[in-house]
């Protein structure tokens, strides 16, 4: 048994949600996890900020552009009236739903409800399209299955324990669809596994069904060994570590949902990245497996600040480092990088909702300079530190490129650099020259 996502462009229109369809149900007895429609979610997230501020009128408009959107969607995917019918019936519940919060007080429940309904619908007419075409396909609520534990993360055991049943129940079925990001929370209300969460869905029911394998399907051709924005000519990696592929997917490479790959690497169940368009090739496979001697890709990521704080009393202090991270941990703000000398040290973070609040604490340990618009530059494959030669190869190609920070040791795949983001093009197409 596998695990298939797709994405929201990949059911985006009628034509891509038959195209996806016939790729899944190539093979049976898979496990279909799918996102909501694209713009579905944004949409939604919308039609809740309205109704929070009560302004009735705005959501009203935005529901009825997303109905006029599916409607037209249906007519078009259904070959006959009956299917037609039934799907836009189920669409229209949800959309009087969506009408009738208009008179309620809007509660945080109630938000994630709204935005909840993209999935929900998008699996309902996949799922239909197959019945229609006499498949026998069967759709699973992932809130039958999903759950978050108190401190809101998914709980796996919980998730085995009821997933596995559920399909049992319906050994007869051709494939199981189920919606991707749902989830219900602790009280039982539903929740989600927060923007993007699709492919952690897919990655948690691959990991506790310990399938053969979980892919991940968009519209690119796997990963790829540098950003194709900035760098022409990149290459689609063939294979990553686990380890490697969270460090790109932390740092840059948008293609995969950074948490999502740890339960497939705990479970030892292989990822492959996967490409709707051109379904035949090979993609990228994330798995165990370590590939001596090879660097595998680059990847940067933007709105960076550096801080440093020097003091003389770091000198011989014993100390001073817990009480610098402290003040990051009291204000929530995780640190990227970090490097140390006998009288200072700078840290970077990417996230400076407090940064104000953490400066001025900061100071009381010492002089605090803040370095912003910078970026985080990382070259992730075989970096043991027994290996010779790549910490040359990568510091001669960045040779022109003023840098600010340089992270070594930290892992066995990864090493960083940060640098003004307005260098960060040329820096990673130096890489790319230098390295692949
Ligand atoms: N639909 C959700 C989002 O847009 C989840 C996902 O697509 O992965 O964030
Ligand atoms: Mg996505």
């Amino acid at each position: 048994m596998k695990v298939l996502k797709f994405g929201g462009t990949s059911v985006g229109s009628p034509q891509r949600m038959k195209e996806v369809c016939q790729i899944f149900m190539a093979e049976s007895g898979n496990i279909v996890v799918l996102s909501a429609m694209s713009g579905t979610t944004n949409s939604l997230v919308e039609i809740a900020d309205y109704l929070k501020k009560s302004n009735t009128e705005a959501a009203s408009l935005v529901v009825n552009q997303l109905r006029q959107r599916y409607a037209q969607h249906i007519a078009d995917l259904y070959s006959t009236e009956l299917w037609r019918q039934r799907t836009q019936e189920f669409v229209d519940s949800v959309f009087s739903f969506l009408f009738s919060l208009a008179t309620v007080p809007m509660t945080e429940a109630i938000e994630k409800q709204i935005v909840a309904q993209g999935e929900i619908i998008s699996t309902n007419m996949v799922t239909n399209y197959l019945l229609e075409q006499g498949r026998k396909a069967q759709l699973l609520s992932a809130l039958d299955f999903m759950k978050l534990s108190k401190n809101g993360e998914p709980d796996i055991n919980y998730l085995r324990e009821h997933i596995g049943p559920i399909i049992e129940q319906h050994h007869d079925a051709e494939v199981f669809i189920t919606q991707g990001f749902i989830a219900r929370n602790a009280d039982g209300d539903v929740d989600n596994l927060q923007r993007g969460g699709s492919d952690y869905s897919a990655c948690l029911i691959g990991a506790a069904l310990k399938c053969e394998e979980i892919q991940i399907w968009t519209d690119i051709d796997g990963m790829h060994n540098n950003d194709p924005r900035f760098v022409e000519s990149t290459q689609p990696v063939r294979q990553l570590n686990f380890e490697e592929a969270a460090e790109l997917a932390y740092f840059g490479a948008k293609i995969l949902h950074p948490t999502c790959i740890q339960p497939a690497r705990y479970a030892d169940v292989p990822v492959r990245l996967l490409n709707t368009m051109e379904p035949s090739a090979p993609g990228t496979i994330i798995n165990n497996e370590m590939r001596p001697t090879t660097i595998k890709a680059v990847a940067a990521k933007d709105n960076i600040t550096a801080i440093k704080i020097t003091s003389s009393r770091m000198l011989l202090a014993s100390g001073f480092l817990v009480q610098v991270c402290k003040v990051f941990e009291r204000y929530h703000t995780s640190v990227d990088m970090i490097t140390t000398s006998e009288v200072g040290i700078t840290l970077s973070i990417d996230n400076r909702t407090h940064l104000d609040a953490i400066v001025k604490k900061l100071k009381q340990y010492g002089t605090v300079e803040i370095d912003d618009d910078m970026c985080i530059v990382c070259v992730v494959g075989d970096l043991r530190w027994g290996n010779v030669n790549y910490e040359t190869k990568i510091l001669q190609a960045l040779s022109n490129v003023p840098i600010r920070m340089i992270s070594y040791g930290g892992c066995n795949h990864n090493i960083s650099f940060l640098i003004r983001a307005q260098d960060k093009k040329r820096a990673l197409n130096a890489l790319s020259e230098n390295l692949f």
